[in-house]
């Protein structure tokens, strides 16, 4: 599978906005976008944020946000749009809560990992288990009734053993629950655009793929 080899933090300048991608790093000084608040690149400097952008810059820019935040090549985001087109209702909105409803995503939510892509890289590594079965597929849509819990043998690893007083330290989206002592999480609903607490206007994005 195609994946971005750039450094992550190169991202968040190129967004011109902390998308949080390496978990605690972010939230401390060594945050590369604290030390250098400028686009990537020989011209950054020169403040490539400082003209204004066309539409399709802007819609564009929205995308990729979306995309990097989450941790979608863009084949598989194309693919989740299309999806959502055939949906009912809003389809900015749709696309939304599709990527809200990857496994990985909500190994984050529940707080088991500090970023999408560590959550991606436990999922593969097979430390969970989805309805009681093993499951190692970070794009797996959840639903309603979901139970994703570690692993029985994966308990005693150390990282899932240092993790207990992380815990709760997040809040929870409404549509899930967890046990924090078992590390075992619930879908108890379908997330709510209110419940995609991020910087993203959808309807950029379905513009940038309605040209
Ligand atoms: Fe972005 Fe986190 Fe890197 Fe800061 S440390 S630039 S928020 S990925």
């Amino acid at each position: 599978m195609a994946r971005n080899v750039d450094p992550v933090c190169r991202l968040c300048r190129r967004e011109n906005m902390k998308l949080f991608l390496k978990g605690e790093r972010c939230y401390s000084p060594k945050c590369a976008f604290e030390k250098r608040n400028y686009a990537p690149g020989m011209h950054g400097k020169k403040g490539s944020f400082k003209h204004k952008e066309s539409d399709f810059a802007t819609q564009l820019r929205e995308k990729q946000k979306a995309r990097r935040i989450y941790g979608v090549q863009e084949r598989q985001f194309r693919r989740y749009f299309r999806d959502a087109l055939r949906v009912k209702g809003m389809t900015g909105v749709t696309l939304l809560v599709t990527l809200e409803r990857r496994l990985d995503n909500v190994v984050y939510r529940l707080g088991i990992a500090d970023s999408r892509a560590q959550a991606r890289q436990l999922v593969r590594h097979g430390h969970f288990a989805l309805n009681g079965h093993k499951h190692d597929i970070p794009s797996y849509l959840v639903d309603i009734g979901d139970t994703i819990e570690v692993r029985p043998g994966s308990r005693d690893n150390g990282y899932f053993k240092a993790i207990a007083d992380r815990l709760g330290q997040r809040s929870l989206p409404e549509w899930l629950q967890f046990d924090e002592a078992r590390l075992v999480g619930r879908v108890i609903g379908l997330p709510s655009r209110q419940a995609v607490d991020l910087p993203l206007n959808e309807q950029l994005i379905v513009e940038y793929y309605s040209r």
